[in-house]
This record gives C-alpha cells, structure tokens and sequence, in this order.
C-alpha cells in the first residue's frame, strides 16, 4: 500500500509520528501553510514558517523516506489581521518554489470581508503562477462556507480542476460533486468526518476526484487516519484500485498539475523500493 496524505501539518508533529506513519505507508505528504494557534505579529514570522516548510520539514521527512511538499498561502483566520496584509506580497517568491504544489489553505474562517478580499486575491495568485489550489471550508455554517466558497471559485475563473475543496462532510461534498472541483476529507479522531461516514459518501459519490486526508496538527488528531481509512475501504468492499485511486493516484494528479511533485512521487516510485531505501526503518545509515 502506498499513501500520500494531502493535508498534514507536521510542524506540529513528532519524528514518532514520521516513523510510524513511514511504516503504515506513508510515502508522501503535502503540508499546507495555516494558522499555529498563537496568532502571529508580524510577516516576518510567515517567511521564517515558510523557509521551514520548503527546508526543515522536507529534510526532517526524507529522513524517514517520506516525500515532504507543501503549499503556500495567508491562512483564512490570519487573513483578517491587518498587520499581515503584506504576507500577499512575499507570496510570489515561494510559489516558484519546488516542492511547492499549490496555493494553500485559503478560503474561509469567519466569512469576513477581509477573508473575501484575501481569497479572492490568492485564487489570482494561484491562477499567475498556473499552480492548483487547497481550500479549506470554515467548521461552522459549513453548507452556507461552502456554497460561498464555490461562488468565489466561480467568479475568480480559475479552472475548477484545479481546485481542491477540503473540509467536506455529507452535507456538503453533494454539493461540490457537480463543480469539477476536486473533493477532500479530513478524518479526525473525535469531531467532524470519521473513517465510517467518509467511507459511505465514497460509495454515494465514487472515488473519482476524491481525496481523504489527516489534516492532522496541533491539535487532536491522527497522523494515521488516512491509513484507517483505506482499512475502513476495504471492509466496505472496495479493490485495492480503489483503494490506491483515492490514497495516492488521486493526490498525485492534483498536485501533479503544479508539474512541482519531488522526483520521488513524480517518477511513480515502487513502494517496496521506498521502503527498502528507509534507513531509519532499517535502522542503519544517514538517507542518501
Ligand atoms: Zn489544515
């Protein structure tokens, strides 16, 4: 099995974590910048994150054969402080970056009109530098988040086959599932989407532009979820096509359109070859 998870926040994580997420499947993962709870002050704090997601956390996940990519953005919550305006202006410099594979997470927190403005603006961004694009739905008022989410998508004329609208649940995947738009779902532990009800909407919807993902962070949440879920597919009854369609094929096409993706996930890697590579797994030498 093989899985790349499209929305994991591992500067929150341990190396516990890699490790184990390593010898569940994991091959590769996108981490999209957001919001790190305390509320930061000033842009230079967003570059320093940002050198961190293209440099450290890449190098910290390779150490265990993970394919570390990110996606770069203004967080929908951060959008509304003023003093961060300037974030927008720093942007271009990181989407030229590689490893980095879209725009993200934007979209809404609050539905604020500086989150308007700031959407709006980073979906131009997305569109300039020709990368797809990571939308996070807001948790409450979600169908009404994600109606207006798709009316700023439509007005911006992006493609909607770039675009990636996370967050989704029952009530609201129906309604993207006609966009073109790309779906996800984030599987947590105790609130929002379990692995049982992802799993249902998979079978009402089917696996085509589907993604699950971990959105695992700060808080409680499991890096692993995205591999309980390919469990939980196949207890349902779905192929191991299905399966790998939805864990890796899907999230390797859509980030694939930033003609970004690391050398390791570009060239479809054998798995049993990434493993093999591990050395932590092995516990011997330094990875090449
Ligand atoms: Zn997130």
């Amino acid at each position: 099995m093989r899985i790349f998870d499209p929305h994991i926040h591992m500067t929150s994580r341990t190396t516990d974590d890699y490790e184990r997420m390593a010898a569940a499947g994991v091959r590769a993962v996108c981490e999209p910048a957001f919001w790190l709870g305390q509320p930061r002050t000033s842009v230079g704090t967003f570059l320093d994150y940002f050198d961190s997601l293209i440099g450290w956390e890449r190098f910290r996940a390779a150490q265990f054969g993970i394919t570390h990519h990110c996606a770069i953005s203004l967080n929908p919550k951060e959008a509304n402080d003023p003093r961060l305006r300037e974030v927008l202006d720093v942007l271009p410099h990181y989407l030229e970056k590689d490893g980095v594979v879209a725009v993200g997470e934007v979209g809404y927190d609050s539905m604020t009109p500086e989150e308007d403005e700031v959407f709006a603006a980073q979906l131009h961004l997305a569109d300039e530098h020709d990368l797809p694009v990571l939308v996070h739905t807001p948790h409450r008022d979600k169908p009404a988040g994600t109606r207006r989410t798709l009316d700023v998508v439509r007005e911006s004329g992006i493609d909607p086959g770039r675009v990636l609208v996370d967050h989704l649940n029952e009530l609201t995947a129906p309604l993207v599932a006609g966009t073109g738009c790309w779906m996800a779902f984030s599987v947590y532990p105790d609130t929002k989407m379990d692995e049982r009800r992802t799993v249902q909407v998979l079978r009402e919807l089917g696996t085509e532009r589907m993604l699950v993902n971990s959105a695992a962070d700060w808080g409680r949440s499991d890096p692993l979820k995205t591999v309980r879920t390919a469990a939980a597919m196949r207890a349902a009854g779905f192929d191991e096509s299905e399966v790998d369609t939805v864990l890796w094929r899907n999230p390797v096409a859509f980030y694939g359109q930033s003609g970004r993706l690391l050398p390791t996930v570009a060239a479809g890697p054998d798995p049993a070859a990434v493993f093999a590579g591990n050395s932590v797994l092995r516990g011997g030498r330094p990875v090449a």
